[in-house]
C-alpha cells in the first residue's frame, strides 16, 4: 500500500528482490531525502535579508579556538552550545572569522543541527559597523 515516499521506496527495494526490472528512477523520484552516492553536498553562500538585531541577539561568533555570543559578549562558547551560558539565549545562528579554518567543524554542525543557519562574518560585522554608525550620526 503506497502511503508516502518512503513506503514507495521500500515498495520499490521488496519489487527489486523479486523482480530485475523495478525501476531506478522511482528510486531517484521519490527518495529526495536519501542522499544519493557520488553526490556532492557542498556549501554555497546565499543572500537573504534578516533584521540585524535578530540575528545579533542569536549569534555566535567563532574565532580560531572558541566561540562568543553576539548578545552578551560573553567569551569561551563550545561550538557545540545550544544557548548561551550567560544570558541564556538560543544559539541560531553561527558566524566563523575564518570560514576555511573550519570546515570540518561547519560540516559537522550542519549535520547534527540542521537548523542552524551559518552566516558571513564579514557581512555581519560590517551592517554591525554601518548600523552603529547610524546610529552615532543620526
Ligand atoms: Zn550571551
Amino acid at each position: 500500500m503506497y502511503k508516502g515516499p518512503l513506503d514507495f521506496f521500500r515498495g520499490i527495494i521488496d519489487q527489486d528482490k523479486k523482480d530485475d526490472s523495478a525501476g531506478f528512477l522511482c528510486f531517484y523520484k521519490f527518495t529526495n531525502d536519501v542522499i544519493m552516492p557520488g553526490m556532492s553536498e557542498r556549501f554555497i553562500r546565499i543572500y537573504k535579508k534578516f533584521y540585524l538585531d535578530e540575528v545579533k541577539t542569536h549569534l555566535m561568533t567563532y574565532g580560531a579556538l572558541s566561540g562568543s555570543c553576539a548578545n552578551c559578549k560573553c567569551l569561551d562558547l563550545k561550538i557545540d552550545s545550544l544557548q548561551c551560558p550567560e544570558c541564556k539565549t538560543e544559539i541560531k545562528y553561527i558566524a566563523f572569522q575564518n570560514i576555511k579554518d573550519h570546515m570540518p567543524k561547519m560540516l559537522r554542525v550542519s549535520h547534527e543541527r540542521p537548523q542552524i543557519v551559518f552566516v558571513d562574518y564579514d557581512d555581519f560585522k560590517r551592517i554591525e559597523g554601518e548600523e552603529k554608525a547610524k546610529g552615532i550620526l543620526g
